[in-house]
């Protein structure tokens, strides 16, 4: 088995809980196979946990277990069902919902979310990689699934040397499958729709939503329609943007599916939609902003900044008094701190002021693990304008 050493910044980092270690923290990497499951110690020899090993990326350490058992199919099934168990738990009324959300469920690295009986699998490590047809094997034993698909035509990847890819892992998964959500159907493209076909976090966020907006709504960034949706149940009329025609298109979809004619979609740039739209004098009493993450890494930050500060003064500036703004950050590297202080300066610079209605994050199926913060990446606040 491979076994590598930690530095002493490495062990002070290891004791404070992060499930990561950083190849410079390292001292020693000895016989530690790409994607094994390596021993990490102290100079002294001192077990400290086993992990996935990477020899590519700059994290070369991933925890897995703190103790020395034995890392097999059956430790992976165990894992699974303390998985599943959390989620029966907390999640209801849907049947699409991240089962596995890699470290905060100690598998690192590995994605499976659940479409009905259809899955979709992500390997974002060497490690995740290495164990993909245990868990595929794993899934069929405990959830008889129809079909799984592996969804690894990610970018990411190639940080650990890893090909872009899509592979069935078992079945025929369809082109479309029909999940439902709260009071909505919606149908989703696991081969080609974004992430594994659904932004599954936004879930909880879109039910709050549907129960508050009132009135005449704007989805920004609408995707294929979810919020718009929901919101259409209670709104007098919804208009939904996104700038992928292939979204509007699903979205269009989905609101036939749901037998809802209220919702206008328009495939536009969201932020000159949001000028023509102030220019033209138009008002809403609701504006969703679920824009893509604008910092990719720490150094876009304070472009993102300027962009998050941007588009959320010209949704303000549409929003009617006592109007409502749903806005949100996938941004890990923008902090829930700064972006309500870019919010703070965007209702300065449009001459109003916010009440918080409630912050929230990611659904609790994407839970946050407090001792990785990188899990933590999902901020969305609900405010209104009260003058
Ligand atoms: N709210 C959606 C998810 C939105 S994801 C949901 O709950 O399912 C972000 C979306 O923004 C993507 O669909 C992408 O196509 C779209 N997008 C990215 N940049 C855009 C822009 N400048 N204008 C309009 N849409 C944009």
């Amino acid at each position: 088995m491979g076994r590598l050493t930690v530095s002493s910044k490495g062990l002070a980092w290891h004791q404070k809980g992060h499930p990561w270690i950083f190849r410079d923290d390292l001292e020693t990497v000895q016989d530690a196979d790409s994607g094994a499951i390596v021993v990490l110690e102290t100079k002294n020899g001192r077990f400290l946990a086993q992990g996935f090993y990477s020899d590519r990326s700059k994290i070369a350490f991933r925890l897995v277990s703190r103790s020395p058992e034995k890392i097999d199919a059956r430790f992976w099934k165990s894992r699974i069902q303390e998985a599943r168990r959390y989620r029966e738990r907390v999640v209801a009324g849907t049947s699409a919902y991240r089962l596995i959300y890699g470290e905060s469920d100690g598998i690192p690295s590995l994605i499976v979310d659940r479409y009905g009986d259809h899955w979709v699998v992500q390997t974002l490590s060497q490690g995740a990689e290495k164990i993909m047809e245990t868990i595929a094997a794993l899934l069929r034993e405990l959830f008889q699934p129809l079909s799984i698909l592996l969804r690894n035509d990610l970018s990411v990847r190639s940080l650990e040397g890893l090909p872009q890819e899509k592979k069935v892992l078992h079945g025929e998964p369809p082109a479309l499958v029909e999940v439902f959500e709260g009071d909505i159907r919606y149908r989703v493209d696991l081969w080609s729709g974004q992430k594994t076909g659904a932004y599954l976090d936004q879930r909880e966020n879109r039910l709050r939503a549907g129960r508050l907006l009132q009135g005449k709504v704007l989805d920004a960034f609408c995707y294929q329609g979810l919020f718009a949706l929901h919101a259409a149940r209670e709104a007098s009329q919804v208009v939904a943007v996104d700038s992928s025609q292939d979204a509007v298109n699903r979205a269009r979809e989905n609101a036939s599916l749901n037998s809802l004619d209220r919702i206008q979609f328009i495939r536009e740039n969201v932020f000159n939609f949001l000028k023509a739209q102030t220019e033209a004098g138009e008002r809403y009493d609701g504006v969703i902003l679920d824009p893509p993450a604008f910092a990719k890494s720490r150094s876009d930050v304070a472009a993102a900044a300027r962009g998050y500060g941007e588009l959320n003064l010209r949704a303000l500036r549409l929003l009617n008094p006592g109007g409502i703004l749903v806005t949100a950050s996938c941004s890990y590297n923008i902090l829930e701190h700064d972006f309500l202080d870019i919010i703070r300066k965007s209702a300065r610079d449009s001459g109003s002021d916010l009440r918080l209605i409630g912050r929230y994050t990611q659904g609790a199926d994407h839970p946050i693990l407090i001792s990785f913060p990188e899990s933590y990446y999902l901020k969305c606040f609900f405010l209104q304008k009260v003058n």
